[in-house]
């Protein structure tokens, strides 16, 4: 079981609204380091272990800087990233770039921070030198094929877009030490919301033995190995979280009797999770404007799936709670929409929930990954404010709303008639 709360009370919840209007997502410091922390923990026993935050799942430089100040790295995918990085203080080898498809100025900006680049293709290498010159530490994604099977979010390995092939990977190192790069690191990203703990536990028996083999086989000791993100956090309040000591300590196993004995003890390890250090420490909070009865019941909010998007676009579930009516019997059938023109606008379908009233305060629970970060402005619909609750009880805001101005901002050029 995980119990779905919320860190305010009802009048203080109020209270903050009358600053900040709803709708707009509230973090919580003390939930994100303590998930920091609990990775920290889990990997304690491994040389120099970081966890390099994806900002994808919260590009929010504040979030950013309290994780790095943690002790905290970042993977990045875009130029935006790594500009949230840098600003955030994370700086050189502590910013990853895992990027696929990537434009000549990314790799730019990348070697300008002095980041570790993670290749996505063979060819990118020679793309590489060419476009931005080749970084002091280079790493290339392993797409294992099917020696996995994948999940719904990120697909079938074989069916997925990133990584290179085993065969490709040997030559891309092989090919790089030819180049001139002399560290190394290596890396995969096969998981997505994964829940199964034996999943961690043989995607780093697969990359400790291609550890093993370029070592053998090319000569090449790697200095990291990178077992990515993608740890599951339980939606559902039914669902158990991920067992991490337990998860640390089978991977601890593993490199103790394959990577040791074969004078790789010293590798670092890293992973580069978004989900599981921000995900259970957001709240989209909303109110409701409207009640509808038709062919169904609807409660329509004054947020839309611009604002949170996995329920329209994965059918993801989110906990729904009413403030102040937490503990009063679900025995109201609901369809939790937004106002987006478009049907799949729900946060939830056939939900049950206390009977709600207009102006009620509606709380939807775990978005702090994913959630404002898959934030769109189709049909005009506006970025929501973020907002900090720090660990000494006061709030910050780290994003305004987003205004109409804003929104028009690329309509107003010489010429247009906006
Ligand atoms: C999205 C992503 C992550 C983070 O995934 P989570 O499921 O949020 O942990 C990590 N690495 C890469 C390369 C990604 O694309």
């Amino acid at each position: 079981m995980s119990k779905k709360t919320f860190p305010l009370s009802r009048e203080r919840l109020e209270e903050l609204i009358r600053t900040y209007p709803t709708p707009f997502h509230l973090y919580d410091e003390r939930t994100i380091l303590g998930n920091l922390h609990a990775f920290q923990n889990a990997f304690a026993w491994a040389p120099k272990y970081r966890e390099q935050f994806a900002v994808k799942a919260l590009p929010n430089p504040r979030i950013v800087q309290l994780l790095h100040e943690a002790g905290a790295g970042t993977d990045n995918s875009s130029i935006a990233e790594l500009l949230i990085s840098d600003a955030a203080g994370v700086k050189g080898s502590e910013i990853l770039l895992t990027s696929n498809d990537t434009p000549a100025d990314e790799f730019q900006k990348a070697i300008e921070l002095g980041a570790t680049i993670n290749l996505d293709d063979i060819t990118h290498l020679d793309f590489l030198k060419r476009v931005a010159g080749l970084p002091e530490v280079l790493c290339f994604r392993y797409n294992p094929g099917d020696l996995m099977e994948g999940n719904a979010i990120i697909g079938k390995p074989t069916e997925a877009k990133y990584g290179l092939t085993r065969d490709q990977l040997f030559e891309g190192y092989r090919r790089a030490k030819e180049m001139g790069v002399r560290r190394f690191g290596l890396h995969t990203m096969v998981a997505s919301n994964e829940r199964r703990p034996e999943a961690f536990r043989f995607t780093a028996q697969l990359l400790f033995s291609l550890a093993i083999e370029l070592k053998k086989r090319c000569g090449i000791h790697v200095e990291f190995v990178n077992i990515g993100g993608g740890f599951g956090i339980p939606y559902r309040p039914e669902e158990e979280p991920l067992d991490l000591p337990a998860i640390g300590d089978s991977i601890h196993k593993l490199y103790d009797e394959m990577m040791v004995p074969e004078g790789l003890g010293d590798v670092h390890m890293m992973t580069e999770c978004g989900r599981a250090i921000t995900g259970n420490a957001g709240w989209l909070v909303s109110t409701v404007l409207h009640e509808k009865d038709t062919y169904k019941h609807y409660i329509g909010l004054d947020s839309c799936m611009a604002n949170l998007m996995r329920p329209a676009m994965y059918g993801a579930y989110h906990h729904i709670t009413i403030a102040g009516k937490e503990n009063e019997p679900c025995d109201h059938v609901y369809d939790i929409t937004g106002s987006l023109c478009e049907n799949n606008d729900k946060f939830a379908i056939d939900r049950k929930l206390p009977k709600i009233d207009i102006g009620d305060r509606v709380i939807i629970h775990d978005t702090g990954a994913h959630g404002s970060a898959m934030g769109f402005n189709y049909n005009g619909k506006l970025w929501c404010a973020e907002l900090l609750l720090q660990t000494d009880g006061s709030v910050e805001l780290i994003r305004r709303a987003q205004t109409v101005e804003d929104y028009f901002a690329t309509l107003r050029f010489p010429g247009s008639i906006m």
